[in-house]
């Protein structure tokens, strides 16, 4: 089941990235990692009591040259596209102004829920400044401070209120969902179009319907699969659809709501740096993983190209050498086809349980190959795993002493846990626990 996405809109200066940070809290991300900068984080997954969201700062979507009040109107657009509900954002001392009553005048256009916070009410003195802010036809303002974290629980205690009710996404369990990632022009509608033999995506008419309707269904070979956020993948006109920060978040969207991602590459041009950080959240977001080498029929080959064009992403991608690589033309259609057995074959990886006493045998015997490490004297002992999770497969061993467990060692565990079963295009999970 997908989870629902919440936005935080606002004019400038008022919060939002101190409360998107606030609510997001200390996730340690391989992306940003990667990106460095603090503002590049604009999405990311969040949670508050027993609800898992994802959030958007719609205020780090910047929107090329448009004058500062075309900029949050489209910013505001953004959030009733891309969002379940809406955290409408102002300053309490500043009173409303006119860029808020803009903000207002587009999310009246929404039927989606909007709840108003009043932020910077840094003490209970302040809260009479709230009232100015009943005015802007939005219920009960919520006095929040982000930077003292005052408030916080009972605006998300109304945000989830609001959630929709869990969809029918949840009980499609016969279904693979894979979506294609990639920058512009590496020729992902090409694919689409050639893995299902026509020219359904570009002709399709799909402008302000919901999330669901912009999936498009298939059947191959007795398989049924759904290709997610096919019209992100055109551009519609919008403004902000053309924006590198807006492409980068429907593609984190979709692959959210994928089981397999297929990490898009154009022949042509090769690798590049967007492509890393989209492949790290993959990765990171636990999703079955496949390159697709594009545009294969234009480049001049000899008998090592391919063999090169292989070591640099297991290069640039060092901890996806679980991942298979494809070389495709969507032009020629060749092996295109093939597409479908990899992505079947990713996705029953995916979601392989393994039996316990097998689980046992294998990690058994590694640690008589490789004994366990130790430490000043103590040695890790491990006693007993068993599988937890699937999608992705996730293991649960329980040992004497957590502290012991190396990052090596997990490594070495967990490449013995894929000779033995095979978990190719899917990222494994390792957990490591004290028996109590
Ligand atoms: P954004 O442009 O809406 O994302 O706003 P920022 O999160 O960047 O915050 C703008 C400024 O307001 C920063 O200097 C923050 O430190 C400050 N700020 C954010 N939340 C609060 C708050 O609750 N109280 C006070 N006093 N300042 C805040
Ligand atoms: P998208 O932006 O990733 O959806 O890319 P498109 O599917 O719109 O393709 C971008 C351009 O690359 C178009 O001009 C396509 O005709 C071209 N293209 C796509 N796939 C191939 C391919 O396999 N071989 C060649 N030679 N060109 C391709």
């Amino acid at each position: 089941m997908s989870k629902p996405t919440v936005a935080i809109v606002g004019r400038p200066n008022v919060g939002k990235s101190t409360i998107f940070n606030r609510i997001v809290g200390e996730r340690v991300s391989i992306v940003e990692d990667v990106a460095g900068v603090t503002r590049d984080r604009i999405y990311s997954s969040a949670d508050w009591l027993s609800h898992d969201f994802n959030i958007i700062d719609t205020g780090g979507i910047d929107i090329g040259d448009e004058p500062f009040l075309e900029q949050i109107r489209l910013q505001a657009e953004i959030a009733i596209e891309e969002a379940d509900v809406i955290i409408f954002l102002t300053n309490g001392r500043e009173g409303v102004t006119d860029a808020d009553e803009q903000v207002a005048k587009i999310l009246y256009k929404t039927k989606k829920p909007v709840v108003l916070a009043v932020n910077k009410i840094d003490n209970p003195d302040m809260r009479d400044m709230i009232y100015d802010f009943y005015s802007l036809g939005f219920g009960d303002p919520y006095p929040i401070s982000g930077s003292h974290g005052i408030g916080l629980g009972d605006l998300l205690d109304a945000v989830a209120a609001s959630f929709p009710a869990p969809g029918e996404e949840a009980i499609e369990d016969d279904v693979i969902r894979f979506s294609l990632i990639g920058r512009p022009n590496v020729g992902k509608s090409s694919l689409v179009n050639a893995l299902l033999g026509e020219e359904r995506v570009i002709v399709s008419d799909v402008a302000g319907t919901t999330t669901d309707a912009i999936d498009t269904p298939y059947e191959f070979e007795g398989q049924k699969y759904k290709i997610i956020d096919t019209a992100g993948m055109r551009k519609k006109g919008k403004v902000y659809e053309n924006t590198e920060k807006y492409s980068v978040l429907r593609a984190l969207k979709a692959i959210d709501r994928s089981d397999v991602v297929l990490i898009v590459i154009n022949g042509e041009e090769g690798i590049r740096e967007q492509d890393k950080r989209i492949a790290g959240y993959a990765e990171e977001a636990g999703k079955g993983i496949l390159f697709v080498v594009n545009k294969w029929d234009a480049i001049e080959k000899d008998d090592k190209t391919m063999n090169k064009f292989t070591e640099d992403i297991r290069k640039n991608f060092l901890f996806l050498d679980y991942a298979p690589i494809s070389f495709v033309s969507a032009k020629t259609k060749q092996r295109v086809t093939t597409l479908f057995d990899q992505i079947k074959m990713i996705s029953e990886n995916h979601a392989m349980r393994i039996q316990s006493s097998v689980l046992n045998e294998v990690i058994e015997d590694a640690v008589a190959r490789n004994p366990a490490p130790s430490d000043k004297g103590r040695r890790l002992r491990i006693y007993y795993a068993t599988q937890v999770a699937i999608k992705p497969p996730v293991f649960v061993v329980f040992v004497n002493e957590p502290e012991l467990m190396h990052f090596s060692y997990e490594r070495f565990l967990q490449n013995r846990l894929r000779e033995s079963f095979g978990f190719e295009g899917t990222p494994i999970r390792l957990i490591t626990r004290a028996r109590s």
